[in-house]
């Protein structure tokens, strides 16, 4: 008996040696992201069209239904135009903060700063990349120009649509459809030889065919063209993680939908053009991803969390999105009048007995790049989901609302209309 105790003993200690290294393994693995939006393809459109790859790596991985054009009739909606939906991604907030309203890009606030800015901010030392068939992306949205050029990125391929020589323009883009596998597999080899920490892949001839023909076979060939050209890009991260010791998180998206009459148009704030989608090779998405329809701000804090990227509170208490990677403790935080109470409301994800903290400021002094002076109102308990504050402490023409949980940060904005 005794000797079978000692073998017991040896065996359980051997199990947790097991544990510690198989844990130590993981961690120790280099995390690198890749996020790829592939241009206008609503969320019927893609399952719709045949995309073998994107469907090999939701298998893999995890797939969610998604929205772009924040809270449709309130005071984050945001158009459903590209450059404004690459920009709540970059950003992890709507439009009234990045202030990108349409693709001029004419002055973005970087006082939300991108992916690439908190993440070269921390780790100066790691390579970014963008392969893009838009310049703007690189130039406009993430470095800026002149004065206001706040990051660079290491690598850049992209700009190849000003290149008329080589790609000489057509009406029926079949130039762009040519970008885009250039784009994919520079894309694609880069990943494989230099394994860049952070990379964006903008792919848009899906888009032009949507504007030309609209819904059609012409379109649903154009989603599965694209769909080839994320393969290549997927098997590169597997070329990767089998030749090195990494762990890569890649993140599929559209930056919006399209109109319902046709699918020609998009910009308005239709259900159709507010349908996306959101392919991620990760398979411990969060029990939010799998319920909700989650929204193209979310991806911000889930790469933040996948890179290990601490954020200032200032960036903190301005996200719009919620991490679908790890733990979370409240979403959907919303503030309505009623009577004389501002009603706060949000959604428990906790059957711990977990307590927020509400914050509030009448200012909004990170628009101008200044702290944000917030006052502490209360200590709520998330299960109640509901919280209220009084009307007349609060007279001006904004509040800004934050519950802060053990996991996660939530904002909302109440407008005054009285
Ligand atoms: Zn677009």
């Amino acid at each position: 008996m005794r000797l079978q105790f000692k073998y017991v003993l040896l065996l359980s200690f051997l199990i947790a040696q097991l544990c510690v290294a198989q844990k130590n393994e993981n961690t120790s693995k280099e995390k690198k992201v890749v996020f790829i939006i592939v241009d206008g393809i609503s969320t019927d459109m893609l399952q719709k069209a045949p995309t073998p790859f994107l469907d090999s790596i939701a298998a893999s991985g995890s797939y969610s239904k998604a929205y772009v054009g924040g809270k449709k009739d309130d005071y984050s909606e945001t158009p459903t135009i590209s450059a404004v939906g690459y920009n709540s991604l970059l950003t992890g907030t709507w439009v009234n903060k990045h202030n990108v309203y349409g693709n001029s890009i004419k002055k973005p606030n970087y006082n939300y700063p991108t992916i690439f800015k908190v993440f070269k901010d921390q780790y100066p030392e790691k390579r970014t990349a963008i392969f893009s068939t838009w310049l703007d992306n690189r130039t406009k949205l993430i470095e800026g120009e002149g004065e206001v050029k706040n990051v660079t990125l290491d690598y850049a391929f992209d700009g190849l649509e000003v290149d008329t020589i080589n790609y000489p323009h057509d009406a029926y883009k079949q130039y762009i459809k040519k970008i885009d596998n250039d784009v994919a597999v520079e894309a694609a080899r880069y990943i494989t030889a230099e394994g860049p920490d952070l990379s964006w892949v903008y792919l848009e001839y899906t888009d032009d065919v949507g504007h030309g023909l609209g819904d059609s076979p012409q379109l649903d060939a154009a989603i599965t063209y694209e769909d080839a050209l994320v393969g290549k890009i997927w098997n590169a991260i597997k070329e990767r993680e089998a030749n090195f010791n990494e762990d890569w998180l890649l993140v599929v998206t559209t930056d919006h939908g399209r109109s319902p009459k046709d699918g020609r148009h998009h910009g308005g704030q239709t259900d159709r053009e507010r349908a996306t989608w959101i392919v991620t090779n990760e398979k411990n998405t969060n029990n939010y991803f799998a319920k909700e329809t989650v929204a193209i701000t979310d991806i911000y804090p889930s790469m933040l969390r996948f890179l290990n990227i601490d954020v200032s509170k200032e960036v903190r208490f301005e996200m719009d999105g919620t991490a679908f990677i790890g733990e979370i403790d409240a979403y959907d935080l919303s503030a309505t009048q009623e009577n004389d109470k501002i009603v706060i409301r949000w959604k428990n994800n906790s059957e711990k007995n977990l307590k927020g903290t509400i914050y509030t400021s009448n200012t909004n002094q990170i628009k101008e790049g200044k702290k944000e002076i917030y006052k502490r109102e209360a200590k709520v308990s998330l299960a109640n989901e509901e919280t209220t504050l009084l009307l007349n402490q609060h007279t001006g023409k904004m509040l800004k609302i934050v519950l802060e949980t053990p996991n996660n940060v939530l904002n909302t904005w109440y407008i005054n209309n009285n």
